[in-house]
């Protein structure tokens, strides 16, 4: 006899309240329902290995079926099923008072929880405006029961005809979700749900490409793979493997550089595989994203309050049924097991690389220049992290060999220790264009660091942080001799006068729009007679607020250059001489003297500072310094 009653839920209608709360998130039903039959068909198999159930298991699979025409789509398990009294129970109060309780309490935030947590069963009300249940428990003397409801909450329960044991769904899919009746878009939504669920998933059947068309054939078309890559054992996967399982998550993506496989079960419960992307220079690529499962069932790929951001650069998956779903995204940071999975994932992640630096040396030298984006992110976010990369971070030098930071150290002390017991780390940021300085330094027997990736300014300064004793100074922030000062070498002592003359000398040639401070210097007679220069100090600030460091103060200041007049230099001499008898008029005596401009402008050639009318002009008089050297 059929049955009729009222859904247990206080709220009179719950299905516009659905509707209009999940709004753009109605996909999420095929999921819920595929994962339902899933866990009812696990449940079969649980009953059959302990010897509950000694029946035919028969064949374990779920089924989608979808009539176009009709606009009709089934899941259909041959999973449990269902009693009567189950339906009851779990259908009509349970899971309707459930998701009533849900809505009341989560109104204002559903948007951002829905995506992660379904309504379970009742998110086909989403789509359908009607759907039916037809269920045989696996129960001896069980009846098949025949469940409907056209989104009312009114329901009908009756006796039906069934007679395999499981579940059938039925969604009687709504006019304005007509998208949901068509092949394509369940083909889709399949593909990015239940990709790696736990048991076969089929749709259709597989085609074959016969007489100009694709036909289907009498295979049916397996959705899914039981057993990803992440479920199975590391000690039996090789290289190949994991590459393959890359492609598959990411089909245009380049070959990822490592792999880190994950396996905890206690105190919680993850796996997954992650991988080190090629990063190259730019942080803001696109991402491919971090997928996280729940019992290999897709949840979502935004995983941002689950890992640390510098994670989320990683690229895989992760599978845990202790992350919280059912929270908002603001709670999830603050709940205990993230927290826990979230230090987890870094140890591990640095607990690879250091394995990497120990046993891999060549693949990690080989690797470096796109990685190191990657770790220099995160050792300047995360503390423990760094912590930890201080030991494997490599350092690149100017002739393209790699160091541990420690090993560099002890490798430059000898030569690189200034007379305030301070270790010098020389680096460039640019080979081209630095190239002059660098070579002063190497005839010195200095080395000198490349650091030309983006993050470099902010790195450079956390380095001079941790690593004990030591400095960082680019090498043409300064003469040579001034970045690692041996010992207090005799300074030109000039008076006042002479000092503001030697500036007046010196602007009046140099390119107007920055800001000098001329000072002299003796750096030896065979040494250049002028060096442009940028401070350290300065060039540091104008560079990270450049790139968002909050410091625009020094962003916006004019370009600030040091100008060390080399006072030994024998050309420099000259010119000073020749200046004394002008001292009423030093600009206009500047303004025509060739050799300074000759000087100056070579020294700006050297720093790619020379431009336009004061670069055509310098080539013309070089032209005739050239004629008069070698014709006259
Ligand atoms: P949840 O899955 O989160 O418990 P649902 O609303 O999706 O919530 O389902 C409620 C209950 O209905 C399930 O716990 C299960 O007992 C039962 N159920 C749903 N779908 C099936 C199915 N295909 N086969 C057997 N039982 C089912």
């Amino acid at each position: 006899m059929a049955t009729t009653g009222k859904i247990g839920v206080t709220t009179e209608n719950i299905f516009p309240v659905i509707k209009k709360f999940l709004y753009s998130d109605h996909e999420i039903f095929l999921r819920e329902l595929v994962a339902n039959a899933v866990d009812a068909t696990q449940k079969m198999k649980a009953l059959a290995a302990t010897g509950e159930y000694k029946g035919e298991l028969g064949e374990l699979r779920v089924r989608i079926e979808l009539d176009e025409k009709k606009k009709t789509l089934k899941v259909i398990d041959s999973g449990i099923g269902m009693t009567a009294e189950e339906v009851e129970k779990y259908i009509n109060q349970i899971a309707f008072s459930s998701a009533g309780e849900f809505l009341e309490k989560y109104k204002d935030q559903l948007s951002s929880i829905i995506g992660h947590f379904g309504l379970g069963f009742y998110s086909a009300f989403m789509v359908a405006d009607k759907v039916t249940i037809e269920t045989l428990s696996w129960k001896d003397g069980a009846k098949p029961v025949m469940w409907s409801c056209d989104g009312s909450p009114e329901y009908e329960m009756k006796e039906c005809k069934k007679e395999d044991r499981g579940t059938v769904i039925t969604l009687y899919i709504a006019d304005d979700e007509k998208e949901y009746a068509e092949k394509r878009r369940i083909e889709g939504l399949l593909g990015k749900y239940c990709k790696f669920m736990p048991v076969p998933v089929i749709f259709g059947k597989e085609q074959e490409w016969k007489d100009g068309k694709y036909v289907d054939t009498d295979k049916d078309n397996v959705i899914n793979k039981v057993e990803p890559l992440w479920t199975r054992k590391p000690a039996d996967l090789k290289d190949e493997d994991y590459k393959e399982f890359y492609k598959a998550l990411y089909p245009m993506g380049e070959d990822p550089l490592f792999h880190i496989h994950l396996n905890v079960d206690y105190p919680f419960n993850l796996t997954g595989i992650l991988y080190f992307p090629k990063i190259k220079n730019n942080v803001e690529i696109s991402r491919n994203k971090i997928q996280l499962y729940c019992n290999q069932m897709f949840v979502t790929d935004s995983v941002d309050n689950i890992v640390p951001d510098f994670l989320t650069l990683l690229h895989g998956v992760i599978d845990s049924p202790d992350i919280p779903l059912n929270v908002s995204r603001s709670y999830l940071q603050s709940d205990a097991n993230v927290k826990k999975i979230s230090t987890y994932i870094t140890k591990k992640v640095a607990d690879r690389l250091d394995e990497i630096f120990r046993n891999e040396r060549a693949q990690l030298e080989e690797k470096w220049d796109n990685l190191k984006l990657f770790i220099e992110y995160g050792m300047l976010s995360d503390e423990k992290f760094c912590d930890r990369a201080m030991k494997f971070c490599l350092l690149k030098n100017t002739e393209g060999k790699y160091y541990s930071i420690e090993d560099y150290k002890k490798g430059i002390e000898g030569e690189q220790t200034d007379k305030d017991k301070k270790v010098v780390f020389l680096y460039a940021t640019d080979i081209e264009s630095q190239y002059s300085f660098i070579e002063a330094a190497r005839s010195k027997g200095y080395d000198v660091l490349l650091m030309d990736c983006q993050l470099d300014s902010h790195f450079v300064n956390l380095l001079e942080a941790k690593v004990e004793n030591a400095r960082f100074a680019r090498v043409d922030s300064d003469s040579i001799d001034n970045l690692i000062p041996k010992e207090d070498k005799i300074k030109p002592e000039l008076s006042e006068e002479e000092q503001k003359n030697l500036s007046t000398i010196f602007t009046t040639v140099l390119p107007k729009d920055n800001e000098y401070h001329v000072h002299a210097d003796n750096l030896g007679a065979d040494a250049a007679p002028i060096l442009i220069t940028q401070s350290e100090f300065m060039r540091r600030y104008r560079e990270m607020s450049a790139m968002g460091g909050g410091m625009n103060f020094y962003g916006e200041m004019p370009a600030m250059y040091n100008i060390t007049v080399n006072m030994e230099n024998p050309l420099v001499a000259k010119i000073m001489e020749a200046s004394s008898a002008h001292k009423d008029n030093l600009e206009a005596f500047a303004g025509e003297n060739e050799i300074l401009k000759q000087i100056t402008d070579l020294a700006l050639l050297s720093n790619g500072m020379l431009k336009g009318k004061d670069l055509s002009d310098f080539i013309a008089r070089s032209a005739k310094v050239v004629e008069n050297a070698y014709l006259k």
